[in-house]
């Protein structure tokens, strides 16, 4: 019997939050394999707020084809192999796709890489505290340079690479303040990951709570956001502060003129780095290690929040944007 490969294929170029039309979910056989390729079945699907920005238009990689299946990182395990380089039963992270299967070609290995078994680490936390996420927070931070003492802001702090930033610049000593949109994912940050204080952005007062929280201002801003967040945490920025620009999530449902914020950034001769994870791939062992020993010793927490079924793709990419995830966004298949 032909075994079907589901698939999301992206139909048009989303406006705002995602709706229906915009991914289409179709079937279509899964192909024979060619000797030299292995076949890998999807066992989680990592959701980014970057594929929201790879549908709509062409950013440090390409926009997704009108037509094509919509671009994912995954966690996949191989099913039926005629390469060399796998056997059944190896477990791969990469650039999978939503969909059920893909075909590992020969030399692929810089789309998929082979995951070993490390018995206390989950299969989903190659996507979350050991994925890009988790390695963006390790880079991010490395960017930031953080010294003992020094006061860090960070953005998103409940979300998936937020709240790994957060906890390294515990490690290093720093202040760490935390800003999440829910009194519950503030709990989360100071009551278990160690914030000293976090501050909910959807409460009317929440910029006097930033002053509050900064009384030194503020010497390192993690950036996930954007907007009006990084506008109020800019104008708390110390003299030289360093800016790790990591992500502008308000700004990808929505066009944001907001230049005022660099503005800010000359006043106060911030250095402001951008960056993609991706540019660190040479080094993804190494920051992964660190990380794996890390939460090993308890040092840095991870929550997932998980939502089951290939279907429920187009609705689970939107709490990205509505805050309904705390920490890693996994889609199990
Ligand atoms: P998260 O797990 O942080 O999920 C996104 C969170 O962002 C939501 O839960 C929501 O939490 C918050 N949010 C959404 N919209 C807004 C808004 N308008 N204002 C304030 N907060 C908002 O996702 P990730 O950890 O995957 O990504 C976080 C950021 O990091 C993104 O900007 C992403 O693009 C970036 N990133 C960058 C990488 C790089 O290589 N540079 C790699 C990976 C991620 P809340 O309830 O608090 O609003």
């Amino acid at each position: 019997m032909t075994t079907m490969n589901r698939q999301l294929v992206l139909r048009q170029r989303p406006k705002g939050l995602l709706a229906p039309g915009d991914l289409e979910l179709v079937e279509t056989p899964v192909p024979e394999l060619n000797e030299g390729q292995a076949l890998a079945r999807m066992k989680y699907l990592s959701l980014d707020p970057t594929m929201r920005v790879w549908m709509a238009t062409d950013s440090y990689l390409p926009a997704v084809p009108i037509g094509e299946v919509m671009r994912s990182f995954g966690f996949a395990e191989i099913v039926e192999s005629k390469s060399p380089e796998y056997k059944k039963g190896d477990k791969v992270v990469g650039l999978t796709g939503l969909q059920d299967y893909t075909v590992v070609l020969p030399g692929d290995q810089r789309r998929f890489q082979k995951v070993p078994n490390i018995p206390f680490l989950s299969d989903t936390a190659f996507l979350g505290v050991l994925g890009l996420t988790g390695l963006a927070a390790f880079f991010g931070m490395e960017i930031a340079a953080p010294k003992k003492g020094e006061t860090l802001v960070v953005s998103a702090a409940a979300g998936a690479t937020g709240s790994i930033a957060g906890q390294i610049g515990k490690i290093n000593g720093c202040r760490v303040v935390g800003i999440a949109g829910t009194d519950d994912k503030c709990k989360w940050l100071t009551e278990e990951l160690g914030f000293d204080v976090a501050v909910n952005y959807k409460q009317a007062d929440w910029k006097e709570k930033l002053r509050a929280a900064t009384p030194q201002g503020i010497d390192i801003d993690f950036e996930n956001v954007g907007g009006e967040v990084m506008q109020e945490v800019l104008s708390r920025m110390n003299l030289f502060g360093r800016v790790v620009l990591c992500g502008l999530i308000s700004s990808y449902t929505k066009v944001d003129p907001g230049m005022a914020s660099f503005q800010l950034a000359l006043v106060k001769r911030l250095r402001i780095q951008g960056f993609i994870v991706i540019d660190f791939a040479s080094r993804f062992t190494e920051a992964a290690t660190k990380l794996g020993q890390w939460k090993m010793f308890g040092k840095i927490k991870d929550r997932e929040t998980v939502v089951e079924g290939l279907e429920k793709a187009p609705e689970a990419i939107n709490i990205l944007f509505t805050g309904g995830n705390t920490g890693k966004l996994i889609l199990k298949i």
